[in-house]
C-alpha cells in the first residue's frame, strides 16, 4: 500500500494534535455574546483566502462570536473558479501562504500527503483548481463557519457598532449588527475593471462583445472569432489562450509598451524584513516603492507566455496603444499605433483600479474614508491617490472634514490596504502575517472596548491557589 494512501486522513489528526498542545482554538473570553444570531462581535465578508485566514487568526485568539459570509456557492469563493484562467499558479509552490505558522496547514503538507514526496518534488507549479482544493480543505479543518450566498449589501458604521444589510439567493434581506466588521472582499471589493478610455463606450453596451477579463465569459462563443485582448498582464497571455483553446480563429493581444516586462518586482518584496517593516516607513518611502514596482510593469508568467507563443492563430503587438475604437456593425475596429485591428470580441485584460464607490456596500462610506489624495495632497493624482489610507490594523480612517463615527470598526483587509501596509491582504506570500496583524488588532480593541466587565472579572476573580492548611500556625 503507498505510504500516501490514507494520509489526508493522517495530517488532519496530526493536525488536530497541533491545536490541541497550542490549546487551540484560545477559549473565548470575550463577553458572551448574545443569543441572536443577527448579533456578533465580528463580521468577516469574504471566504476566499484572505477572509478564511482572518477567520482562523481571530479564532486562535479566542475571538468565537464571528459570522462570516460569501456571495459564491460553497467552495467557489474567489477567482479560481470563476475568471482566472491560468493552468498554473504564479506563486512558487513552496509558500506557506495562509498556514498561520502550522507545519500541517501548509499547502506542501495537504499535498504530500496526498501525493506523498515523490509527489510533491515532480510537481512544478500549483494548479488553480488545485489551490482552490486546498482552499476548501482550509476552510474545513480550520473550522470555519462560512455562510455562502449571503452578499453584503450596505453598512452604516455607528459609535458603538456596524448595522449592515445582506441578501440571500432568494432576494431576502437581513440585518446583522457587528462591533467589527472585516471585509475581505477580494479584488471585487473597493476596485472597478480599468477600461481605457478609447473603449468606455463601447465596454458599456450589453452586447458583451467588449468585456472586462473578469467577467464570467463565455468562450464557446469565441470559436471562429477574432478576439483582440488589450494588456500584457498574465491575465491577458490566460485570456487569449484561453480564446484560442476554445477554437478563436485569430487572437492578437495588443500591449502599450514597447517590451514584454520580463522582470516581477513583487517577488523582491518578499521577506520577513518587508513584511513587517513596510508599515513602519515613511509616506514618502511607501508611495516611492509602490510606484516603483507599478511603473517597472509585472511580467506574464512565463508558462502563460509559452502557452500561446508557438500558436500561429496568436499575435503580439506592442507599443500599440488604442487611441479610437469603432463599431463598424460586423466587427469592432481598434485603432493603434501598429495599425487598425478588427476584431469581433475585445478582452479588457487591464487590471482593476481602486474605487471606494465602486461596490454598493461602499457607497454611503466612501465619501468619509481617508485616502492617500488626502494625505498627499501634493502628490500627482494617480490611482495610488483614490486607495484608502488605513490605520495599523486595516481600519478605515475618516476624513478630518467628514469624520464617520465608527468608521474605524471597518477593516479593510483586502488588496487596496497595499499602499498603507505593504503585501499582507492582497497575495499568498504574507497573507499569514496581514491575519496576525489583523487578529491582533480587532482582539485588542474588543478587550480595551470592553474594559468594565474583564475589570468586573478580575475583581470578582477568585479560584484559591492556597486552601489555608498549607501553612499550619
Ligand atoms: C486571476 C488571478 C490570479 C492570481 N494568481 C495569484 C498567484 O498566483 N499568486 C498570488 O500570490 N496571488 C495571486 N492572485 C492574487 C490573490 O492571491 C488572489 O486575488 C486571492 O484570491 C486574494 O484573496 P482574497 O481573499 O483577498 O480575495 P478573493 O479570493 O477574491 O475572495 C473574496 C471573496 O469575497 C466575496 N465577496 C466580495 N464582495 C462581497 C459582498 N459584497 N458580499 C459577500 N461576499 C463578497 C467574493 O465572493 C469572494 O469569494 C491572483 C489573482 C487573480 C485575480
Amino acid at each position: 500500500m503507498p505510504e500516501h494512501d490514507n494520509g489526508l486522513a493522517r495530517l488532519e489528526r496530526q493536525l488536530e494534535i497541533d491545536f490541541e498542545r497550542l490549546n487551540l482554538p484560545v477559549k473565548s473570553w470575550c463577553p458572551p455574546s448574545p443569543e441572536s444570531g443577527s448579533q456578533c462581535d465580528i463580521l468577516i465578508v469574504g471566504a476566499g483566502m484572505c477572509g478564511l485566514a482572518a477567520a482562523f487568526a481571530l479564532r486562535c485568539q479566542g475571538v468565537t462570536a464571528i459570522r462570516h459570509i460569501d456571495h459564491h456557492n460553497d467552495g467557489y469563493e474567489g477567482p479560481w473558479l470563476n475568471y482566472a484562467r491560468m493552468q498554473t499558479l504564479r506563486s512558487p509552490k513552496h509558500l506557506t501562504g495562509p498556514a498561520l505558522g502550522f507545519a500541517n496547514l501548509t499547502f506542501r503538507a495537504w499535498y504530500e500527503a496526498q501525493h506523498g514526496s515523490d509527489g510533491w518534488e515532480t510537481l512544478d507549479r500549483i494548479g488553480r483548481t488545485v489551490w482552490m482544493d486546498y482552499l476548501r480543505w482550509y476552510r474545513r479543518v480550520t473550522g470555519a463557519q462560512v455562510e455562502n450566498n449571503i452578499r453584503l449589501t450596505s453598512i452604516q458604521p455607528f459609535s458603538e457598532q456596524v448595522v449592515v444589510s445582506c441578501t440571500n439567493a432568494n432576494g431576502n434581506s437581513s440585518e446583522i449588527t457587528t462591533r467589527q466588521l472585516i471585509l475581505a472582499t477580494g479584488r471585487e471589493g473597493q476596485s472597478q475593471p480599468r477600461v481605457p478610455k478609447a473603449l468606455v463606450n463601447l465596454f458599456s453596451q450589453s452586447d458583451h462583445r467588449v468585456q472586462h477579463s473578469s467577467a464570467s465569459i463565455d468562450f464557446s462563443a469565441l470559436a471562429g472569432a477574432r478576439v483582440a485582448v488589450v494588456g500584457l498582464s498574465a491575465s491577458a497571455f490566460d485570456n487569449a489562450a484561453t480564446a484560442l483553446e476554445a477554437g478563436a480563429s485569430q487572437v492578437t493581444i495588443l500591449g502599450r509598451a514597447d517590451a514584454l516586462p520580463s522582470v516581477n518586482k513583487m517577488k523582491q518584496t518578499v521577506y520577513p524584513g518587508f513584511t513587517h517593516g513596510y508599515p513602519l516607513l515613511s509616506d514618502d518611502w511607501k508611495i516611492r516603492i509602490m510606484r516603483y514596482i507599478a511603473q517597472t510593469r509585472i511580467a506574464p508568467p512565463r508558462g502563460s507566455v509559452l502557452r500561446i507563443a508557438d500558436n500561429p492563430r496568436a499575435e503580439l503587438l506592442l507599443d500599440a496603444e488604442i487611441t479610437r475604437a469603432t463599431d463598424n456593425g460586423n466587427s469592432i475596429q481598434l485603432t493603434s499605433k501598429k495599425g487598425d485591428v478588427a476584431a469581433d470580441y475585445v478582452i479588457l485584460a487591464t487590471g482593476f483600479s481602486i474605487d471606494l464607490h465602486s461596490p454598493p456596500e461602499c457607497q454611503s462610506l466612501a465619501a468619509h474614508i481617508l485616502r492617500w489624495g488626502d494625505r498627499m495632497p501634493n502628490e500627482p493624482l494617480d490611482e495610488w491617490m483614490n486607495a484608502p489610507c488605513l490605520g495599523d490594523g486595516f481600519e478605515f480612517l475618516s476624513r478630518p472634514a467628514s469624520p464617520l463615527p465608527g468608521l474605524d470598526r471597518i477593516r479593510c483587509f483586502t488588496h487596496t490596504a497595499q499602499l498603507s501596509l505593504g503585501n499582507l491582504a492582497n497575495d499568498i506570500p504574507a497573507v499569514s502575517e496581514g491575519a496576525f496583524r489583523l487578529a491582533t488588532s480587532v482582539t485588542a480593541a474588543l478587550f480595551a472596548a470592553d474594559i468594565d466587565y474583564h475589570w468586573q472579572r478580575l475583581t470578582e476573580y477568585g479560584e484559591p491557589e492556597l486552601l489555608g492548611y498549607e501553612w499550619p500556625v
